[in-house]
């Protein structure tokens, strides 16, 4: 294993239960590809640390070896064998950890949704600081993220830093609060915290249930620098509406709180040289655009009479934070507007799943609507590639990775204004906003008038004035929502709080 710094920068640890393009369930595996490539390149020395599951895409992984090292790491009370897998993806180097635990922790064939997901990833929690002992590394930065590693922080503290592995600050992002990993608090005990200190108010006990942990709100209080992926959602969060009973808790904390707008990978999404396209174009060449919405109608079966009828897109994850019900009123309001619509989703909810398959199968043989209700990382590409528009009319949206995507495309995103669509989608008819930041239509309140008002503007524009909106195309693709702004301010707060750290020490 190297352990030595090989960087001017600062050495920075990923831990993660997702990681673009081999184990993603939605953006967080985009996040830490896309942060971890931008600071690498600015000469970090970064490293991620994944749970070796058996549903990843091995094809994306490359020199994948294991290691001689076993690390042992503790549960319930015994300490079990990890086989140590190191491989390189996108660049970044990436340690898998495979359990040798008689549960198979990671051999589940899904990511997520399993009932002890609360056990499991406590114990990849603990076995990646294991590794990180073991193999005698001295990260400035260990940053979790979300969740599933938010164990990470107690951990670090309260069991690491006293065995030696103690030259890092600890950053915790949280991607979605709605999203907490509470448990029974007894169950904390199976990664060897103690439950007795942390079930308490100010530590790791739940705001709402006291017999119950919450491991968010652990993160937020034992973690160096906290953030969230948008400064609109920062503010959200710190109210009662939006905070999921833990606005308390940031707001104590706020001074180490921050919001920061993600980023998308600017070169996995840039459809001048995407290999998943049937033609590749730039913001000067938009007849590929053009022949790759000719493509997909004919690969979906849509008509294709008229090249001027607009195509609305839609890629999600079907939930209810992303405004199903106005998704299903989006998709007849289309139709009466004479357009097509594409939906690429799926929803880990079973009654969803069926309801969107109900709507899928009144539309199969339909000319101008089609609901694809899987995960298709390839035919996602397609459809930003092939739509006009982009619908996006979430309840609520931590950051939201689509409507960038889209705008990258050229397909102009219709979002609710809400979370990281307010930070970065602004209304082309809303004069109080720059001329040169407007870039799609938005709506505020989340019902079915709202989408019909955005949704027709868009329509009549597309319509009516083909010119300004092919600049306006033009323009999209031309914004700037790659990593860099992004992971400069993390880098900055990384810097600081090292700053602190190391100021801190040289008084003791
Ligand atoms: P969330 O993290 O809440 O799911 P984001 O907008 O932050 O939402 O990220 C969604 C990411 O997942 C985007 O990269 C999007 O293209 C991708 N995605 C969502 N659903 C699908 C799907 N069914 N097939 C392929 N990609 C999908």
């Amino acid at each position: 294993m190297t352990s030595s710094r090989t960087s001017p920068g600062l050495h920075i640890i990923h831990i993660a239960a997702e990681m673009a393009p081999v184990a993603k369930v939605g953006g967080l595996g985009d996040v830490v590809t896309g942060l971890g490539k931008a600071l690498q390149k600015r000469g970090h020395l970064v490293e991620i640390i994944l749970p070796k599951y058996d549903c990843m895409q091995y094809d994306r992984i490359q020199d994948l070896r294991a290691l001689d090292t076993i690390v042992e790491s503790y549960f319930d009370g015994k300490l079990f064998e990890n086989k140590v897998w190191v491989g390189t993806v996108e660049g970044l180097p990436v340690y898998f950890i495979e359990p040798h635990h008689p549960g198979k922790f990671f051999w589940r064939g899904q990511f997520y949704g399993e009932h002890d997901d609360f056990k499991r990833f406590s114990f990849f929690s603990r076995a990646a600081l294991q590794l990180l002992l073991q193999a005698d590394k001295k990260p400035d930065i260990i940053h979790c993220h979300d969740w599933q590693t938010a164990f990470v922080a107690p951990l670090y503290w309260d069991l690491y830093a006293p065995k030696g592995l103690n030259s890092a600050r600890v950053c915790f992002t949280c991607h979605n609060f709605e999203y907490q990993g509470t448990a029974p608090a007894s169950e904390l005990a199976s990664c060897g915290l103690d439950v007795y200190q942390l079930n308490r108010p100010d530590r790791m006990q739940d705001n709402s249930a006291l017999d119950r942990v919450n491991p968010v709100k652990g993160a937020i209080v034992f973690s160096n620098v906290v953030t969230t992926v948008s400064p609109t959602y920062a503010q959200e969060v710190r109210t009662a509406e939006g905070g999921r009973g833990l606005h308390s808790t940031l707001n104590f904390h706020s001074k180490k709180f921050f919001g920061i707008l993600n980023g998308i990978d600017a070169d996995a999404w840039n459809p001048a040289s995407d290999s998943f396209l049937e033609v590749q174009y730039s913001a000067n060449d938009l007849q590929g655009k053009a022949e790759n919405k000719s493509a997909i109608r004919r690969r979906l079966g849509l008509s294709s009479t008229d090249d001027r009828q607009p195509l609305v897109g839609c890629i999600t994850r079907l939930v209810p934070q992303k405004g199903m019900h106005l998704i299903r009123h989006a998709i007849y309001r289309t139709l009466e507007l004479g357009g097509q619509f594409v939906l690429l989703g799926s929803s880990p909810v079973a009654h969803i799943q069926r309801e969107f398959e109900g709507i899928a199968h009144q539309f199969q043989n339909h000319n101008h609507i089609r609901l694809i209700l899987k995960y298709d990382e390839s035919l996602s590409h397609s459809i930003y590639a092939a739509s006009d528009m982009f619908i996006i009319p979430s309840i609520f949206e931590p950051c939201g990775l689509t409507q960038m995507i889209a705008m990258r495309y050229g397909s102009i995103p219709i979002a609710r204004k809400t979370g990281g669509l307010n930070d970065s989608v602004f209304d082309v008819d809303d004069d109080t906003i720059p001329l040169q930041f407007r870039n799609g239509y938005t709506f505020v309140t989340p019902d079915e008038k709202g989408v019909n008002s955005a949704l027709e503007r868009a329509f009549d524009h597309y319509h009516n004035n083909n010119e300004s909106w092919q600049q306006l195309v033009r323009k999209d693709m031309n914004m700037d929502f790659s990593w860099e702004s992004s992971a400069s301010q993390y880098e900055e707060l990384y810097a600081k709080s090292v700053a602190r750290a190391r100021a801190t020490a040289s008084r003791a």
